[in-house]
């Protein structure tokens, strides 16, 4: 059965404190409100970290140097997560990995389910796509309308959106791992741990460092492209859309069918 630990949790707090719309409360209150105290401070290595005191109290260090607000609210929200649900831990890091679904212990999933549903409740998300064809201009409603990373967003529209999509994330030139919504059945091309495909976006970007315009950023790509295709496949349009943090050299691409 599916591990809705998450879900469950973030529920059960709300009905704790009384909240009926999530965002309408100013989530560090809501912290507050838990018990643990934030600060802000830089870390080396990592984005945010819990260490729990004695009598079970905690405190929530977050990298003062993470730039944006989505990310910062992303990471607050899985630290309040282990928080809530993983008092069995001491200490704990989170980084780019464990943030993003990449490292997969039980825990990190469950803490990433929590802050998802805190930050963007299904039910909301859901109503805010109803009838909204999928694009990266929608990507961005959402990121907008529910104070998220572009990032996280996606990755919650692979889960609940209503149009199936397919996630590569890719790192100095590689691969790194691939997500899809489920029941979505296409072969993906044997990828992981080599470089993106030659005529995907992705490839452009680690090759000549192309970044496309915001009006520019659903390119179409063929079938072939990520996928593995059979003789009458393809007639059928596709699109990638890349979501590049130069920093950290790394491209999330979306790709969809129309
Ligand atoms: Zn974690």
């Amino acid at each position: 059965m599916e591990n809705r630990k998450g879900v469950i949790a973030v529920n059960k707090m709300l009905k704790e404190c009384g909240i009926v719309n999530i965002t309408e409360v100013p989530l560090e209150l809501l912290v507050a409100g838990r018990g643990p105290l934030i600060r802000y401070k830089e870390i080396k290595g990592a984005d945010g970290r819990i260490v729990f005191g004695e009598k079970r109290n905690a405190i929530i260090t977050i990298n003062s140097k993470i730039e944006y607000e989505g990310k910062r609210r992303f990471t607050i929200a899985h630290e309040l997560g282990h928080f809530e649900m993983h008092k069995n831990i001491s200490v704990h890091n989170d980084d780019d990995l464990t943030l993003n679904n990449f490292k997969y212990g039980n825990q990190e999933a469950e803490a990433n389910q929590f802050a998802a549903e805190l930050l963007m409740p299904e039910k909301l998300f859901k109503e805010e796509c109803n009838r909204k064809k999928f694009s990266p201009d929608l990507l961005r409603q959402l990121s907008e309308k529910f104070n998220s990373s572009i990032t996280s967003v996606a990755y919650r529209f692979l889960e609940i959106g209503n149009h199936p999509i397919f996630v590569f994330n890719s790192c100095n030139n590689k691969v790194r791992y691939w997500k899809k919504t489920e029941g979505y059945y296409l072969k993906v091309k044997d990828i992981t741990n080599l470089a993106p495909p030659i005529d995907s976006v992705a490839a452009e970007f680690f090759n000549d460092g192309t970044i496309y315009r915001k009006e520019d950023s659903a390119q179409e790509i063929n079938k072939s492209t990520w996928f593995e295709t059979g003789k009458y496949d393809n007639a059928e349009s596709f699109f990638e859309y890349c979501i590049v943090t130069p920093k950290y050299n790394t491209v999330l691409s979306i790709v969809w069918q129309c």
